[in-house]
């Protein structure tokens, strides 16, 4: 049975009937169809850029496929009906099509250096093995790996590259030939330097990006995905670190105080900037529209530009059409003009998934 939805569709901003058939959208009058919402604004659903449904509370790897619908479910239930999953340490390719899961555009676990990383959540491989460990977690994906390209090193005291600058680059040069797209976990300023000239497709965090960097990611249209919720917490992460690795807990906190002006930086320069919330681990899901608000008020994004970040433009780049002649038939609806209220994300009126209303 076809659904039926009328209200302004952004962004293109019109007054617009849908139909909904199965899972896919038409603008052709569909006979019998049921009208579901009329007025509003409707969106194509928001997108989570950067979370992890394969790790609960606590920063372990969930146990069960349930466990991590669950939290895919949490992030659903606020709107978001695309999600990345930047990196799982529990394979789920069964929820790939799961009526009640978000699209998935996801990596497999982690590539990490021996001994550094979050406990049990990547594969740890000295630089030899880098290279054959993307490749085969390119396979574990659907399209993405997952590579952290930094991380604290205790023996220094400091962030420091995961491995040598040549072995990040055979890294993104394995994930090319893998036919995968590359994502890169980096706070500092030494890794990412490397990895954006050796043309990985996004740069997670990107604390330590300079303004020659950032133009660099525009020409190249490399992708940034801020998590500035996660920043947001560098003065918990320096306030433990602060007795033993002093170094490090200052460098943190420079890199949170910096990061607004580095995202708005980014967002002028014409780098793609999305929407995600790092959930998973430490961070709750269902916090896009916080998220959002951070865009706008810490980066200084305009809201339409935080929305295409966290709805159709994150669709497109993460190969998710929106509500065209046979895209998906995934969309939120909110009350008022969220362009003049950004706030109003964080409460749709209807959330309709897959070409089910959900809410
Ligand atoms: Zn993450």
């Amino acid at each position: 049975m076809a659904l039926h939805v009328r209200g302004v569709v952004l962004p293109d901003d019109e007054v617009r009937d849908l139909w909904l058939t199965e899972d896919r959208v038409s603008l052709q009058p569909q006979p019998g169809a049921v009208t579901v919402s009329t007025g509003g604004f409707i969106l194509p659903g928001l997108v989570d850029a950067h979370c992890h449904i394969g790790i609960a509370a606590g920063s372990r790897a969930v146990r069960s496929l349930d466990e991590a619908k669950k939290l895919a479910a949490e992030d659903r239930d606020a709107g978001v009906l695309a999600i990345r999953d930047a990196g799982s340490p529990y394979p789920y390719p069964q929820l790939d099509d799961d009526p009640d899961v978000p699209r998935l555009a996801r990596a497999g676990r982690h590539v990490a250096p021996p001994r550094r990383y979050l406990r049990d959540i990547g594969v740890e491989v000295p630089a030899a093995q880098v290279p054959a460990t993307v490749a085969a977690q390119a396979t574990a994906g659907n399209g993405w790996v997952k590579l952290v390209g930094d991380w604290i090193d205790r023996g220094t005291g400091d962030l420091a590259p995961a491995w040598d600058a040549g072995t990040l680059r055979a890294a993104v040069g394995a994930a090319r030939a893998a036919g995968v797209r590359i994502a890169v976990h980096t706070f500092s300023e030494e890794a990412v330097d490397v990895l954006v000239r050796a043309g990985v497709d996004s740069v997670e965090h990107g604390t330590g990006l300079s303004l020659d960097l950032i133009d660099e990611m525009a020409r190249q249209g490399t992708a940034l995905v801020p998590t500035m919720i996660n920043i947001e917490t560098f003065g918990d992460i320096a306030s433990v670190a602060q007795d033993r690795f002093p170094g490090y807990a200052r460098h943190m906190l420079a890199l949170r105080d910096g990061f607004p002006a580095v995202v708005r930086a980014a967002y002028e320069a014409g780098v793609p900037v999305y929407v995600g919330t790092d959930a998973g681990g430490g961070i709750a899901h269902g916090l896009a529209a916080e998220e959002m608000l951070l865009l706008r008020d810490r980066a200084g994004m305009p809201a339409v530009d935080v929305l295409r970040a966290g709805s159709w433009g994150a669709r497109e780049w993460l190969g998710f059409p929106g509500l065209v002649e046979g895209g998906l038939a995934d969309l939120v609806v909110y009350d008022e003009d969220p362009r003049e209220d950004l706030r109003v994300v964080r409460s749709p009126r209807h959330v309709i998934l897959r070409g089910r209303v959900l809410r």
